[in-house]
C-alpha cells in the first residue's frame, strides 16, 4: 500500500494562511490522532488542532474522499495560521506519525497521474500554469490542464479505430464479394487526421513562444540608443548605457510582460564595422540573435535618414527614430523624456498579439515529437492508400503506428521514462 504523503502546500514564509496537504491510506487516521475527527467530505470544518495534549492551531480542516480529490486517495489539508512556527509543529508532529512521510517534489502530482486523475499532458499544463507569469501563458496553461489535448487526443484515436475497422473487414473478406470499397472512406478519415495533425505541430510553435516569450531584438549602430530604450521600458537600469560607441558588446535580455504577453527583450551590440576583435564577435552574434528573434526594433538616430533597406528586416519589423527631444520629430521616440514609448509598446504588442491568437495546444517539445510521429504515420498510410493499387494492410500498421503515438502523447503508454524529468522540476507539496 502506498505511504501516506505530507507537505505545505502554499510558499513557505510569514502568511495569513498555509496549508498543509495529507494524502493517502492514513490521512484520516493522521487527522485524528491530532484530535480532529468526524470530518465530513468536501466540507470546511473549524477544528482546533492539537499536538501532545496541548493546542496548537484553531485551524480550517477539509477532507476529500478517495477519487474525489486532487491526486484520487483520501486527502486532508490543514488550513492554519501562516505562522512558520504552527508550520514547523504541524509538519514535525506529522513526521512521528506511522505511515507517514514528507512528500518528494510533485509527488502530490504524480499520484494524481498515477490514478488516473490528470493526463501526462495536464501534469504538463499544471506545471506551466505554476509557472505562468503573464496572462497568456496562463490562459495557455489553463487550456492544457482542462484536458484539451486528451479530448482531441481521444476523438482522433476514435476515427484512428474506425478506419482500421475499415480495413480489417475488407481483408478479412478478401476472398469472397466485397460489397464496397472501403478505401474512399478510409482516405477521407486519414486525409482530413493528416492535415489536423499538421495544423497543431504548425500552431505548436507559437504556444512554444508563448511558454518561453517572444523575442523582441532591438537593433541598431553604437550610440543610436538602444541601451536606453530598453532602461527606459524597464523602467530600472539593466542595461550599461554610456557616450562611447560599443559597450553593449554582449546580448542582454530582460524579460517583460508587455501587456499580457510574455517579451524577452534582446539589446544587441551596436552593428557597426568593428575592429575590436571582441566587439566583432558581438556583432556577428547580434545578427544571428536578431534573425531568429519573432521581431526587431530597428532604431535610427536624428542624423540618419530613411534610405533603402535596412538589412535583415521582416514587413512585420518596427523601424523607429530616437532622441526626439535632440531632433524634434514628431515620430520619433525619446528614452530621455519619454516620448512616444507608449506607442511603440502599443505596436509591439499588436504584433505579437496576432501571432498569440494562432497558438494551439501542444505545449512542450515532448508532445509536439508525439504528435509528428502520428503525422508520419498518416503520411506513410497515405501512400500505401493512394498507391495504384492500395495496399490496405500495409496502411493499418501505419494507423496502428500513428494511435500508438497519441496514447504517447497523453501518455498512456511510454511515461515511466519521462517521470522522474517532469516531477522534479516540481517543487514539493505540488
Ligand atoms: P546604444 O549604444 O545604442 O545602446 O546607445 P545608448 O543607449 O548607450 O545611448 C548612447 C548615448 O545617447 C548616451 O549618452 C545616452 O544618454 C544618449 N541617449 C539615448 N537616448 C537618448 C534620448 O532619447 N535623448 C537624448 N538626448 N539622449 C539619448
Amino acid at each position: 500500500m502506498a505511504d501516506t504523503i505530507f507537505a505545505l502546500a502554499t510558499a513557505r514564509g510569514k502568511a495569513g494562511i498555509a496549508i498543509v496537504r495529507v494524502s493517502g491510506p492514513d490521512a484520516l487516521r493522521a487527522a485524528a490522532a491530532l484530535g480532529v475527527i468526524d470530518l465530513r467530505p468536501r466540507r470546511a470544518m473549524l477544528r482546533d488542532i492539537f499536538v501532545r495534549g496541548e493546542i496548537l492551531d484553531s485551524c480550517i480542516v477539509v477532507f476529500f474522499e478517495e477519487k474525489h480529490s486532487f491526486t484520487g486517495e483520501a486527502v486532508v489539508e490543514f488550513q492554519v495560521h501562516g505562522s512558520e512556527a504552527v508550520v514547523a509543529s504541524l509538519l514535525a508532529a506529522l513526521g512521528t506519525f506511522p505511515g507517514l512521510r514528507g512528500a518528494k517534489p510533485g509527488e502530490f502530482t504524480r499520484r494524481a497521474l498515477e490514478n488516473g486523475m490528470l493526463d501526462l499532458t495536464q501534469v504538463e499544463g499544471l506545471a506551466d500554469l505554476i509557472d505562468a507569469e503573464t496572462e497568456a501563458q496562463r490562459r495557455q496553461a489553463q487550456r492544457v490542464l482542462s484536458g484539451a489535448i486528451g479530448q482531441r487526443a481521444q476523438s482522433w484515436r476514435e476515427d484512428l479505430v474506425r478506419a482500421a475497422a475499415l480495413i480489417e473487414v475488407t481483408i478479412d473478406f478478401a476472398d469472397e464479394d466485397v460489397p464496397v470499397d472501403v478505401t474512399p472512406e478510409v482516405r477521407e478519415i486519414v486525409d482530413r487526421l493528416h492535415t489536423a495533425f499538421l495544423v497543431e505541430i504548425d500552431r505548436a510553435r507559437v504556444a512554444e513562444r508563448i511558454r518561453a516569450g517572444f523575442e523582441v531584438a532591438i537593433i541598431g549602430a553604437p550610440n543610436v540608443g538602444k541601451s536606453s530604450l530598453l532602461n527606459a521600458l524597464a523602467g530600472r537600469d539593466v542595461a550599461i548605457t554610456s557616450p562611447i560607441p560599443g559597450t553593449t558588446r554582449d546580448i542582454i535580455e530582460l524579460r517583460m510582460d508587455l501587456g499580457g504577453i510574455p517579451v524577452t527583450l534582446l539589446d544587441t551590440a551596436g552593428v557597426r564595422e568593428a575592429e575590436d576583435p571582441i566587439e566583432k564577435i558581438g556583432v556577428a552574434r547580434t545578427m544571428e540573435r536578431a534573425a531568429t528573434a519573432d521581431l526587431r526594433v530597428f532604431l535610427l538616430g536624428p542624423d540618419n535618414a530613411l534610405e533603402g533597406d535596412l538589412p535583415g528586416k521582416d514587413v512585420d519589423d518596427l523601424v523607429v527614430f530616437t532622441k526626439s527631444d535632440l531632433s524634434g520629430r514628431s515620430d520619433a521616440i525619446s528614452s530621455k523624456t519619454g516620448a512616444g514609448l507608449d506607442r511603440l509598446v502599443e505596436q509591439i504588442k499588436a504584433r505579437l498579439e496576432g501571432r498569440v491568437s494562432g497558438s494551439g495546444l501542444l505545449i512542450r517539445e515532448r508532445q509536439r515529437a508525439a504528435l509528428s510521429q502520428a503525422a508520419e504515420a498518416m503520411a506513410n498510410a497515405r501512400l500505401c492508400l493512394y498507391a495504384e493499387h492500395p495496399r490496405l494492410e500495409l496502411a493499418a500498421a501505419d494507423l496502428r503506428a500513428a494511435a500508438h503515438a497519441l496514447d504517447m502523447l497523453v501518455g498512456k503508454i511510454g511515461v515511466e521514462t519521462l517521470l522522474g524529468e517532469i516531477f522534479s522540476r516540481f517543487c514539493i507539496g505540488k
